[in-house]
């Protein structure tokens, strides 16, 4: 027997039991006439101790089971055999802290190079030598948390939907694209020379699919693979809970998954929310109040239109502006123009692309001082504070320029002083759903409507005759799952009928024939007795990291990729040799 109890198992209640454990050396100590070692698996870390005074010397003399514990190194494996005993010096920051065993026997399994970087709570190595260590890396105790976090999350996951009804069922990763709006993987054929397979971007046409063969209820915790830019909040592969139902219309799906969430947060985290469904909000609230279509709700200080009360003066750029809008930063007054500058310099970036921002101070007596004194009176300032809901003490912030950008600036400006003011705790969480999404989105690069969500979404019936006069205004019967301002999840109601999606295709710029080519199996499949139905999509990683209080869903993934899309621990992508290029019929071009 390799050991009676895991490192992080025992109590003061085990005394005097003889146990053998194994595990990693974390730390070795030589005080002389003892020795400590501090031994480490995922369940935690017991002290050991070889000491002339309790060791009973089994298999090895004193001498040499010191010397043993004298000649370990960091992550050496171990199997330590001994007596349970009471500390006298206790530890109460670990959880076996009470105890330590008394050696009788330690035997070295294996020996180990030292580590790159030391395997504790905080390491000392940089993230790329972690990445190509990652094995190392995922010994730690946070990584090994996060990963508990996620196996936890996919069994209440697996539980709450068994019980719902769902069955789990597989969906194959060799397929055809299908059109999440990001480029696909590619994969060739070997077996059909010139051919290629696409892996999914998620498993949209297949539950799709899955409702039409009668399979009314659906989940698979899934990869997807997108082959976009990468950022913290993605991968090139990523897992889904992806969900669909038959039967349903968009109140039977919102809260079927609310029932899911609450489930999750109780059972993970021990989070309740008050009875009542989540707060649905429109898109285009969402747009208005906050500036995007992820609100985070945890924290007020909401966006307000000024454009029609602040234009008419002699200030060009206002006249000049689609939009004009601003926020109240609570309790802000006090800050230096330093402090300004800062956030200025902050939107400017060119991700966010502010011009500049005009700032309104109002002192603790309501006198009130602004970078635009010259051209609008304390009354005009005054009514805009009163707009804005804005107090005594408070600083306000006006963006203008073109409507979508400013929103975007003033979106991210509220998020970050959120950030500053301390608004935005981890451990509190405010869900909601956003709904009523437009169904296309116009881009002026390519002239032409993209599907917001994607293809198969369906638009809402009250707004399906603007499709021929007014498609930008159509609104879909799609929805996001949001939580602190992070989208977790998103879905719709899809299209059933197959004249409405050849309609749809033929918006998006897709000839018959190529709609044919690229999904005439799923419109024929409609033709053969399509149920209504819907569904959603979770990222699982982001619902974990959501969870875990981060916001990388690398550190939630085992095995993730870098920021170029590189495992560099097995170092690929790489090139494949050219006997087997040429059985798969392919030849790579050099670059230029
Ligand atoms: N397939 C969608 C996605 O991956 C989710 C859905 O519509 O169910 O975003």
């Amino acid at each position: 027997m390799y050991r009676t109890h895991t490192c992080g198992g025992l109590r003061a209640e085990n005394t005097g039991e003889a146990v053998i454990l194994a595990g990693w050396v974390q730390k070795v100590r030589n005080l002389g006439a003892m020795t400590f070692i501090d031994i480490r698996d995922r369940y935690g870390i017991t002290q050991l101790v070889a000491d002339g005074g309790n060791a009973l010397g089994d298999s090895v003399t004193l001498t040499t089971l010191k010397e043993v514990a004298d000649s370990l190194g960091r992550e050496y494996v171990i199997q330590a055999a001994g007596k349970v005993v009471e500390r006298s010096a206790k530890n109460p920051k670990i959880a076996t802290g009470e105890i330590e065993i008394a050696l009788t026997d330690l035997k070295i399994l294996s020996k180990a190079d030292t580590p790159p970087f030391t395997i504790e709570e905080v390491s000392d190595g940089g993230d790329d030598l972690r990445m190509k260590y990652r094995y190392l890396d995922l010994r730690r105790p946070p990584l090994q948390r996060n990963m508990m976090i996620r196996h936890r999350m996919a069994q209440s996951v697996r539980g709450f939907l068994d019980r719902e009804g769902f069955l789990e069922i597989e969906t194959p990763y060799l397929i055809k694209s299908t059109p999440e709006g990001a480029r696909d993987f590619v994969v060739p054929s070997r077996m059909n020379p010139n051919e290629f397979y696409a892996l999914p971007q998620s498993p949209q046409t297949f539950k799709q699919l899955l409702m039409v063969a009668g399979y009314d209820k659906y989940f698979q915790i899934v990869r997807c693979f997108r082959d976009e830019d990468l950022r913290a909040d993605r991968q090139p592969e990523f897992t889904q809970i992806d969900c669909e139902m038959a039967f349903v219309e968009q109140e039977d799906v919102l809260q079927t998954f609310e029932r899911m969430a609450r489930h999750m947060f109780s059972e993970t985290l021990g989070v309740e929310f008050p009875a009542g469904p989540f707060r649905r909000m429109p898109y285009s609230e969402a747009m208005a109040r906050y500036g995007n279509d992820k609100p985070d709700i945890r924290f007020g200080m909401e966006i307000h239109e000024l454009t029609a009360m602040a234009k008419g003066r002699d200030f060009a750029v206002f006249n000049d502006a689609e939009y004009i809008g601003a926020i109240a930063a609570t309790g802000c007054a006090g800050y230096t123009r330093k402090q300004i500058d800062e956030l200025t310099e902050y939107v400017k970036r060119p991700q966010i692309g502010a011009k500049g921002l005009v700032w309104i101070r109002i002192d603790e007596n309501g006198d009130v001082k602004s970078s635009i004194d010259k051209f609008y009176t304390p009354d005009d300032l005054r009514a805009w504070a009163s707009e804005l809901g804005a107090q005594k003490g408070d600083l306000m912030f006006v963006v203008s320029g073109e409507r979508r950008r400013s929103l975007t600036v003033l979106s991210e400006l509220r998020l970050e002083l959120g950030n500053r003011l301390g608004l935005r705790d981890k451990t509190k969480f405010a869900p909601l759903w956003v709904v009523d999404f437009p169904l296309l989105e116009w881009d002026d690069e390519t002239a032409r409507f993209y599907a917001m969500h994607h293809p198969f979404t369906s638009p809402k019936p009250e707004d399906i005759a603007l499709l021929d006069t007014d498609p930008g205004k159509v609104r879909a019967n799609a929805y996001d799952f949001v939580v602190n301002g992070v989208e977790v999840g998103g879905g719709s109601i899809r299209i059933f009928d197959p004249t409405l999606q050849a309609r749809m295709f033929d918006l998006l710029g897709f000839t018959p024939e190529q709609a044919q080519a690229q999904f005439g199996f799923l419109m024929n499949a409609f033709r053969f007795g399509a149920p209504p139905h819907g569904g959603i999509a979770f990222g699982f990683d982001r619902f974990c990291s959501l969870f875990g209080g981060s916001d990388s869903i690398r550190d939630y993934i085992a095995f993730p990729k870098n920021n170029s899309g590189r495992d560099v621990m097995i170092d690929a992508p790489a090139a494949i040799d050219p006997a087997q290029l040429d059985e798969l019929c392919l030849k790579t071009v050099k670059p230029l």
